[in-house]
């Protein structure tokens, strides 16, 4: 007590000193000065500055140039030359090892049409031994739900190689002859639950896969080694700095996964901090994760304390579960993939061990499900300040909009499945049904936190694209004019706050991430433009100079 009352009085007495002898108190030299900046700092109570004192891997101070000079006189600053700093990208929903695997499998994304997905693979046997597998990425199984391609020229170019083509979503895949073969799908083959083999007019299998039907190939793909999976999540984790990002949400982790980024953090090679969510259908690890309790190392690199459900399926095949019948298949409702009282028991459980529950739901029953499951576990576990979050809240019936807020539930949302789905989703649902698709505004409005998100490797994990599509609702041509429902779009203030602050505080870090104050970690980008100033198109163009994870330059354009 008398030692604190003394510490006390030396303090008072030695600002008195400080405040006496000069206006600007000198400090000690610290690890890197920032001055002559544009400083979008996220943070409400000081909007913009000029420079940033960074000591270790934490901000230690915000304010102009001037006064950083005087300040910080034995550190040489970086002169930035009037460019543009903002907070560094939080991506709160991504998949880190599809990504790393397309940079390794053969990427179909770009590829226009089915002749030349098969001809791309067709080179591919050039120089892959006979009876070795073939495995592709990224064929839109959403844009080509209305008419699949089949088998049937894929084998013909493929004769003696096993072929697999995972869709862009992961929601089909596209199997050739040999491929289906060695997986022993015949016509007498039944469909597995929540899953489909699709067949032709006479019941022979068409070479398409969807859902858990994709399943019955995997399993006799060769397994990835740890070494391999590492291997992926660090080019992935490279991707993510060059593009801006620094800190991501993975949606959905196993247990080697898990195992993998643990080593990586140890060894120093992931180069972004990343927000786990546990896979909710491995039960064992579920459990054993629940057991333990949540971890979260002491420099905010790796944090496990969440849980992935799924809900769901994808409206684009429609999987998603809807209330009433698709407006476009009225045989329909698509399919709730796991039960409400399922959601409810993991949810309640989550809680009462500190975890985070994050359900993927896309239907408006998916979302009405969810929420009641929710609102349950937190009425009987009382839980506080427990940041539920549902991850797409992609079609949500009106009356449920307000439910968000109600019980602190998170709409984690994303930009350009909008802007993907718009040519088709209101085929899907209908003019009434649309109002409460995609609707940003509407949930914002109504009080809901809305992190953003890419959902990489489906969509691009260029942040600034789905800043533009944010922006915009529109297309990188700029169509439809006006944009889609633009009663919908956001600010650029909404939107940066929803890739900052908001997913800062969807994975429960807004007091060390999402702006830049002294005290957060020093995680920030360096733009190739102003951000505040740019049109929409120049947005498509906007790029980090570099990028700073922790104090650390992660990533630096070439000049
Ligand atoms: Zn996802």
């Amino acid at each position: 007590m008398r030692q604190r009352a003394y510490v006390k009085m030396g303090v008072i007495f030695f600002f008195a000193l400080a405040c006496n002898a000069a206006r600007v108190p000198k400090q000690a030299p610290i690890d890197l000065l920032i001055v002559n900046a544009h400083v979008v700092t996220m943070n409400p109570r000081q909007p913009r500055a000029e420079a940033l004192a960074i000591a270790g891997d934490r901000i230690l101070w915000v304010g102009d140039t001037e006064e950083a000079k005087q300040r910080y006189s034995d550190t040489t600053p970086l002169d930035l030359g009037g460019a543009t700093v903002i907070p560094g990208i939080i991506d709160a929903h991504t998949h880190l090892l599809p990504l790393g695997e397309s940079l390794i499998k053969i990427n179909l994304k770009d590829l226009p049409s089915e002749s030349a997905i098969v001809e791309r693979v067709r080179q591919e046997t050039n120089h892959t031994p006979p009876g070795h597998w073939i495995l592709g990425w990224g064929w839109d199984e959403g844009k080509w739900a209305a008419d699949y391609p089949t088998h049937a020229a894929l084998s013909a170019a493929t004769p003696d190689h096993p072929v697999f083509l995972t869709g862009l979503h992961g929601f089909a895949g596209w199997a050739n002859a040999k491929a289906l073969e060695t997986a022993g799908i015949t016509r007498v083959t039944k469909d597995p639950p929540k899953g489909e083999i699709v067949r032709d007019r006479n019941g022979a299998p068409t070479g398409i896969l969807t859902n858990h039907a994709q399943e019955l190939v995997a399993k006799h793909l060769p397994k990835l080694t740890l070494e391999q999976v590492k291997r992926a999540i660090e080019r992935a984790a490279e991707e993510c700095a060059r593009h801006g990002l620094t800190s991501v949400h993975e949606a959905q982790v196993s247990r080697i996964m898990i195992q993998a980024y643990r080593e990586l953090v140890r060894e120093g090679r992931v180069a972004v901090r990343i927000s786990v969510m546990i896979d909710g259908a491995d039960r064992a690890l579920l459990d054993e994760w629940l057991a333990r309790g949540p971890e979260i190392d002491a420099h905010h690199r790796l944090t496990i304390r969440s849980v992935k459900l799924f809900a769901d399926g994808a409206l684009g095949s429609r999987g998603a579960a809807l209330l009433e019948p698709y407006s476009d298949e009225p045989s329909t409702r698509g399919l709730l993939t796991t039960p409400g009282d399922a959601v409810y028991d993991v949810t309640r459980r989550a809680l009462e061990r500190g975890f985070q529950v994050a359900t993927h739901a896309i239907g408006d029953a998916a979302n009405r499900q969810v929420l009641d499951a929710y609102e349950r576990a937190l009425r009987e576990t009382k839980a506080k300040d427990a940041r539920l979050r549902i991850e797409h809240a992609q079609v949500v019936a009106l009356e449920d909009v307000p439910r968000f807020a109600q019980l602190g539930v998170i709409a984690s949302m994303q930009p350009a499945h909008c802007t993907s789905d718009m040519p088709w989703a209101e085929k899907r649902v209908g003019p009434s049904r649309i109002r409460g698709a995609y609707a940003w505004q509407t949930l914002l409005k109504s009080g809901a936190h809305l992190p953003l998100s890419s959902d990489f490797p489906g969509e691009t994990l260029n942040p600034f694209h789905g800043i533009y599509a944010a922006l915009t609702r529109q297309d990188p041509e700029g169509k439809p004019e006006g944009g889609w429902r633009p009663e919908e779009r956001l600010t650029l203030d909404e939107a940066l706050r929803g890739y900052t602050a908001e997913a800062a505080f969807a994975e429960l870090e807004e007091r060390d991430k999402g702006s830049l104050e002294a005290g957060k970690l020093a995680d920030f980008l360096v733009l190739s433009a102003d951000i505040t100033k740019v049109s929409p198109k120049e947005m498509l163009e906007l790029r980090p100079r570099r990028t700073y994870v922790g104090g650390k330059l992660v990533f630096q354009a070439s000049p």
